[in-house]
């Protein structure tokens, strides 16, 4: 394998990305980059701010103030301005702002930047909504996941419970469903699968077949 080798993984909300991502990162002994983890992080600051609420969004605010939001990586923590924000940023306080955020370009040009410096330093697996389309089109190798809403709410909705004991199964299907028409018809870097993309519907196989069969296509390259 050549060094800095790129795995592109893309699709939507809940289709058992980060968990192929993960899978395939210790298996290869790669660094696994959540993007959307930095979407969710600069979401957060901006309600941290008060400048994004229920009512009101200042664009414009969080914007002009975007270099005051550093975020990094320590052991697939995501810490914002050095606080572990792991947890908050699963919230659905988050959930439900975060695609509005990540439509905005100078925020998509911002976290690109970065993303792809990532991607020079060291073999890694990146997961998001752009990766294999405007991240890294020269990917080595890009998957595409899908899979029903309905199983992926309720995949979601297992996961959350623990944390949100209040949360429901029907507004935890709203929010997948809003952020997937949001995240696909968004003007700038819409979530569309890579031309060069390999499609695994995540409804076929369980998770460690998955990984399996990503592995063994990753071995011919
Ligand atoms: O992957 P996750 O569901 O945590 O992403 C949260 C949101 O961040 C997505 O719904 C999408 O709006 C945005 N996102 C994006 N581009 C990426 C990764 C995430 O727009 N590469």
């Amino acid at each position: 394998m050549k060094e800095s080798f790129i795995i592109a993984i893309d699709g939507a909300s809940s289709t058992g990305k980060s968990t192929l991502a993960k899978g395939l990162a210790r298996e290869l002994g790669f660094v696994y980059v959540d993007s959307g983890a930095m979407y969710r992080g600069i979401t957060l600051y901006a309600q941290q701010q008060q400048w994004l609420t229920e009512t009101h969004f200042d664009k414009e605010k969080l914007v002009s103030n975007l270099d005051d939001v550093q975020l990094s990586f320590a052991h697939n923590s995501l810490l914002l301005n050095g606080k572990d924000v792991s947890q908050e940023i699963r919230s659905m306080q988050v959930a439900n702002a975060v695609s509005n955020v990540a439509a905005i370009s100078e925020v998509r040009t911002f976290l690109v930047a970065q993303q792809r410096i990532l991607g020079t330093q060291e073999s890694i697996v990146m997961d998001g909504r752009d990766i294999g389309t405007v991240v890294f089109p020269n990917a080595n190798i890009k998957f595409f996941l899908t899979a029903n809403a309905t199983i992926r709410a309720q995949r979601r909705f297992e996961e959350l419970k623990a944390v949100e004991p209040n949360i429901t199964f029907e507004a935890i299907f709203e929010n997948i469903t809003r952020r997937d028409h949001l995240d696909s018809t968004r003007a700038d870097s819409p979530l569309i699968q890579a031309k060069d993309a390999i499609v695994l519907d995540a409804t076929k196989f369980n998770v460690d077949e998955m990984l399996e069969y990503a592995l063994t296509l990753i071995k011919d390259y």
